[in-house]
């Protein structure tokens, strides 16, 4: 009798025509065997096929025997037992929505936070602490008396890999925010140090920066209430003896936005609300600091304090961290002063004069705090906040502000401080980590970047990252197209058979020139009369040919990712691409009596006003800048050996115990976990050795003169079975099976015993 068994069970799709599905649905009635069935209100239960008819079919579901009629759409086929709970999602022989799902939910029950699919780790964030880190887990790693799935083992294989080959190594962690991206990432830092740490002092170092990051990088969202609003990239170097050596910080796209304006219930950057609750007296009457709720950039959002988080001790620590990255008590005063600079700044009021809207900044303490903090004048900046200087044949005029305008202004100031200022403390960061004689060879780099974000509406911001992951897709996509490809022919197996799909077509939408998404973008953005309605009409007349991309009604657009379809609006693409930066700001800054704001506007006058030449007439954009960072950590990252960790938020409660099955298995085709699956299921999911096979399934052979040879006696089971010749592959040392076999096998060896 020969079994057919399904290979089309991935997809939600709907599989009721697929007549591999019929004969399936058949045998699984025939053999009473497990199926997963979604009933009405979209849970999934495991039941047994009780009878089926054209389209539906009958379950009893196991646990109250009810009978229910679903449609065969809504059924898959479940793993047997022996598989239940495997700490590898690609072990699984149906690798079904529901079977993954619930093979994650078993492990999280019992606290099993760490699974595998593939070479990717799957961690689960656990909103708890589960007892699974410290000194007695770093040693059980470091001595591999430990091999469960676990951060520390891939900073472990990151590390053997590093040593054995000298081969830079790369940590790539992804997942939405408040998935667990960060505290991995953190761990990962902590086994490096454990492991590294000895002879240079630096390795201390390296989990301190953190908490400068965190303070100045961070803030609670609706989603975290400690969310990086920045991508990092921490690579650390190692000496000829795996000591760890120095390492290197770069960041992305930090969020400035966030400086000036909240959304409710969501706070600024943390370093704000310590410095406020932190700050010895005399240090707050030196920058005139009142409490959070005086400033209009904290107020706003009615959003003050974390629960169970002490802003004060926090400044303490951070504090204590600046003296260990010996930033100079000078400067740290000095950056405190512009923190509260651009805390005042918010409470720069103006007053209209005309019945044109324009303004005068009112001459009040607020300015007057700014102008001391900056060390400006203050009529100066008075003027600067309110006017905009304009050409007019030789002369130059200064033009009035409407109150948008001057509010722009103003706010535009305090983010242009802020980011400055954060990316001063990463150069001084970097300054004390340095590496004396890295460079080859030996070092790790760990990614925590932003993942995947599709919101009911969304902008430039998610534009921007959703490219930086379709990036990083293709990335893992080679990767393990790679590996596949080198087991496979490594054990002489037949490579063709297996197919893979790339996202090459999207990137093309977003990168090719002259016409792609960015090229497009950049044009219009140059052009001082194009709006946002004008860039939609622009990309719907000439992105249509991609397969990729859809034009919406209006100004919207949406764009076919890897991880899901992303409906896209153009409102403030131009304006936030352009982010203009004004002439009169920067000679502002280099006015100032301040060592740190002359340091800014020094660089970014070399930034952004580079003399224009003929084809480079406009200042960088932002996407232009960032894709020029994406290209160079793509570089760096083609030359390192990656190790991804894929981070899954189970519920959005940030509550620990609770998972939710819909927002798991959205995340899971989101960073790509169900790619990984159907990749190792275009090929031959199940991989025994032969040895394995013998052993398990030696029972099958009616001949019980079992070979001594675990080769001829896997081949004689596999003909005894008579099991369809393209479901499976012999290789040298393993046995390849399709999807399904296993099942198969293990219902034989069942009712053989
Ligand atoms: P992300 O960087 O992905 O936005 P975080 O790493 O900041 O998310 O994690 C969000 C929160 O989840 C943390 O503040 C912490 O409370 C919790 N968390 C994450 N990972 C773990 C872990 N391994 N163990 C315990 N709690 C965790
Ligand atoms: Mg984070």
């Amino acid at each position: 009798e020969v079994v057919k068994i399904s290979t089309a069970q991935m997809s939600p799709a709907k599989n009721s025509h697929d007549p591999e599905w019929i004969n399936n649905a058949e045998y699984f009635i025939r053999e009473k065997l497990c199926v997963w069935c979604r009933v009405a209100n979209g849970q999934w239960h495991l039941g047994k096929i009780h009878s089926t008819s054209s389209d539906d079919v009958c379950v009893m579901l196991s646990t109250n025997d009810d009978v229910v009629k679903v449609s065969m759409e809504e059924i898959f086929p479940a793993n047997p037992e022996i598989l239940e709970g495997v700490e590898d999602l690609t072990q699984l022989s149906y690798l079904n929505e529901p079977s993954l799902l619930y093979n994650l939910r078993v492990r999280y029950s019992q606290d099993l936070i760490y699974s595998k699919a593939g070479p990717v780790l799957i961690a689960v964030n656990p909103f708890k602490n589960v007892q699974i880190y410290g000194e007695e887990f770093l040693s059980a790693y470091q001595t591999k008396g430990l091999d469960a799935p676990h951060v520390y083992a891939v900073a472990d294989a990151a590390y053997d890999e590093m040593m054995r080959e000298e081969k830079n190594q790369s940590i790539i962690i992804s997942g939405e925010s408040g998935a667990g991206k960060t505290e991995t990432a953190k761990y990962a830092m902590q086994y490096l140090e454990a492991l590294g740490g000895g002879s240079f002092g630096v390795e201390n170092e390296i989990l301190k920066t953190n908490c400068i990051l965190e303070a100045f990088g961070n803030a609670k969202t609706s989603r975290n209430d400690n969310s990086s609003r920045f991508g990092k990239l921490m690579e650390i170097h190692f000496s000829a003896k795996g000591k760890i050596c120095g390492s290197k910080l770069e960041t992305f796209l930090l969020e400035k936005s966030r400086v000036a304006q909240l959304c409710n219930g969501e706070r600024s950057y943390h370093i704000f609300y310590q410095l406020c609750a932190g700050a010895s007296p005399i240090l707050k009457e030196r920058l005139k600091l009142k409490a959070a709720s005086e400033y209009n950039y904290l107020n706003q959002s009615n959003c003050l304090i974390i629960d169970r988080t002490d802003d004060a001790q926090k400044f303490h620590k951070l504090m204590e961290a600046f003296n260990i990255v010996q930033i100079p008590q000078e400067y740290q005063e000095r950056a405190f002063a512009l923190l509260a600079a651009v805390l005042w700044l918010g409470n720069v009021s103006f007053k209209v004069t005309d019945n044109e809207n324009h303004v005068e900044v009112v001459a009040d303490e607020a300015v007057t705090n700014v102008a001391m903090l900056m060390g400006c004048n203050s009529k100066e900046l008075m003027v600067v906040l309110s006017t905009c200087k304009l050409q007019a044949g030789r002369d130059c005029i200064a033009k009035r502000l409407t109150l948008r305008q001057a509010t722009d202004m103003r706010d535009s100031l305090a983010k242009i401080i802020y980011a400055s200022l954060f990316n001063w403390l990463v150069e001084q960061i970097n300054i004390s980590l340095e590496v004396g004689n890295s460079r080859t060879g030996r070092s790790i780099s760990i990614l925590d970047i932003y993942g995947f974000e599709s919101f009911e509406n969304n902008s430039f911001e998610q534009f921007c990252i959703n490219f930086a992951n379709e990036r990083l897709q293709q990335h893992f996509n080679r990767h393990l197209f790679k590996l596949e490809q080198e087991e496979y022919e490594g054990d002489g197996i037949d490579w063709t058979k297996v197919e893979f799909k790339d996202n090459q077509e999207c990137l093309n939408l977003i990168e090719k020139k002259p016409i792609g998404l960015v090229s497009l973008l950049d044009e219009e953005s140059n052009f001082p009369k194009a709006t946002d309605t004008t860039f939609a009409n622009k990309l719907k007349q000439h992105l249509n040919a991609n397969s990729c991309f859809k034009g919406e009604r209006g100004r919207g657009f949406r764009i076919k990712h890897y991880a899901g379809e992303v409906l896209y609006n153009t409102n403030g693409f131009l304006d936030k691409n352009r982010d203009p930066l004004h002439v009169d700001l920067i000679q502002l800054l280099s006015s100032c009596k301040c060592q740190l704001l002359n340091l800014f506007s020094t660089k970014m006058r070399h930034e952004f006003l580079k003399p224009a030449t003929f084809s480079d007439s406009m200042n960088q954009s932002v996407i232009t800048k960032f894709k020029g960072q994406l290209f160079k950590l793509m570089n760096k990252l083609d030359d390192t050996t990656p190790h991804f960790i894929r981070c899954i938020k189970p519920n959005s409660n940030q509550l620990p115990g609770l998972y939710e099955e819909n927002h798991v298995l959205q995340q899971l085709r989101c960073c790509g976990v169900l790619e990984i699956v159907r990749i190792s299921r275009s090929g031959y999911p199940t991989r025994l050795t032969h040895q394995e096979l013998a052993v398990r399934y030696g029972c099958l052979l009616l001949d019980t003169r079992i070979s001594q040879d675990p080769l001829s006696t896997s081949n004689a089971i596999l003909k005894q079975c008579n099991l369809p010749p393209e479901m499976y592959q012999v290789g040298y040392t393993k046995i390849y099976l399709r999807t399904g076999l296993i099942g198969v096998l293990e219902e034989r060896r069942n009712y053989v015993l």
